[in-house]
């Protein structure tokens, strides 16, 4: 069992001058019984140190966008080339170009692209034209799905379809919160519902076309084709948040796995190879409601930015090779149905979920296909999978609602040991 002596005496420093002692909440233990986060010295391919000297696999990936492993050669090395010409122009650059080109060949119905610096400017700046588009104000979105911290987002769900949202977080006003309708995600009758309530006022829908915020979670058959129907009926658009899936199953986006295609795409994580991006997109008509073209601002002093652009570019070309998905979705297959057999052996009360390298763990024996199911779980039972694992030296994210990520770095020995702490920790910990 790992000893974390210097984590915790370095989270003691952190929370004097780091607010809650953590730069993103989701980092903090709060959600898995509390205490000081491991704090990470390097990273190296699928392992991670920390500052007490553990070695750790690990599957937290960053919340995603990690998908080539930690320091990867070809990334590491666009990086140090670009930091060498320069990291930020100001100017346009032809790397921008390159890379917005690569994009669109893999995901076509991004016929026009801009680069932003996060998932949640992305997805800011998608509603945004959307408005301007439609020249309407409310957006529909399904519960659980996360999109970010903007204010409009942060919407919780009123108390039916038909009813508007209220804020979810402190400092989101009560005005915003009225332009947000949020129903169940897999449910087209409550959708329907707050489109015949709402109808005329909708500006946009905005799905993560599979969900990666309540665990691994796919579509109903016909669902997402629905949607649009629904919406283009209306005179509504349908935005993709693709922050999580863009790159994640295949080489372009849920979109293209599924062939069903959005008005507008909002994109991040992956397609920065670890530095900070986002990218939104879609429809020429609509994308040129955007400035300098159109009436809708968007801008950025760091937008498009040559490192994050060299670093893009090298992490797809090095996804676009051969095999690589197929690779990621054998070991976690592999890894699936390890776990699946250890559930099984031990009579441990879970379930899991998976597509290509994207896993989640339910532990409950209902299958999830909303967000209600994924609250539903037993968050006592994952806190202690949790720390199970940790304190043995493999790494996920402390909430019951991430995901596992695969990586190009892992390796069948590496599957094979994590599947010996599973079993360690269902055996002595259960
Ligand atoms: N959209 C989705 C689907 C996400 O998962 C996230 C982050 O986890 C965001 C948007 C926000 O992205 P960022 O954290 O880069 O602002």
């Amino acid at each position: 069992m790992f000893t974390h002596k210097n984590s915790e005496a370095l989270q003691k420093e952190a929370e004097d001058v780091i607010l809650g002692g953590v730069n993103s909440p989701s980092r903090s233990y709060k959600a898995v019984g509390g205490g000081a986060p491991v704090v990470m010295d390097r990273a190296d391919g699928a392992y991670f140190y920390d500052v007490d000297g553990n070695r750790y696999i690990d599957f937290l990936s960053a919340y995603g966008p990690i998908i080539t492993g930690h320091a990867h050669p070809r990334i590491h090395e666009a990086i140090v080339e670009q930091s060498s010409r320069g990291i930020l122009y100001g100017t346009p650059t032809k790397l921008e170009i390159n890379f917005a080109n690569k994009i669109r060949q893999a995901m076509p119905a991004l016929e026009k692209i801009r680069f932003v610096n996060s998932g949640t400017e992305a997805v800011m700046t998608t509603i945004r034209v959307a408005r301007a588009y439609t020249n309407r104000n409310k957006i529909i979105k399904f519960e659980g799905c996360y999109h970010g911290h903007s204010d409009l987002v942060l919407v919780a769900a009123g108390s039916g379809p038909a009813q508007l949202g209220s804020p979810d977080s402190a400092g989101v006003p009560e005005g915003v919160a009225q332009d947000m309708i949020t129903v169940p995600f897999n449910d087209i009758e409550s959708l329907k519902e707050a489109i015949a309530h709402f109808g005329d006022e909708v500006a946009a829908m905005m799905v993560e076309p599979i969900v990666g915020n309540f665990g691994i979670v796919e579509p109903f058959e016909g669902f997402l084709e629905e949607i649009n129907e629904i919406a283009h009926a209306n005179g509504s658009l349908v935005i993709y948040d693709e922050v999580i899936t863009a790159f994640r199953f295949m080489y372009g986006g849920a979109q293209d796995l599924l062939g069903v295609y959005p008005d507008l795409t909002a994109m991040g994580k992956i397609i920065g190879g670890g530095t900070p991006i986002g990218a939104y997109g879609g429809r020429q008509d609509i994308m040129e409601s955007v400035a300098p073209l159109g009436p809708a601002y968007q801008a950025g002093t760091m937008a498009g930015n040559p490192l994050s652009m060299a670093a893009g570019l090298a992490c797809l070309e090095v996804l676009e090779k051969p095999n690589v998905y197929t690779e990621l979705d054998r070991l976690g297959r592999k890894l699936e149905e390890g776990i699946n057999a250890l559930i099984e052996k031990y009579g441990i009360e879970a379930n899991t979920s998976r597509l290509v390298g994207a896993l989640t763990i339910f532990f409950t024996t209902e299958k999830v296909t909303n967000y209600q199911a994924a609250e539903d779980t037993d968050g006592e039972m994952f806190a202690k999978f949790f720390r199970g694992l940790i304190s043995r030296g493999v790494n996920i994210a402390p909430s019951k609602y991430e995901a596992w990520f695969l990586t190009t770095a892992h390796t069948d020995e590496d599957i094979e040991d994590t599947l010996a702490v599973v079993e360690d920790v269902f055996k002595n910990d259960f």
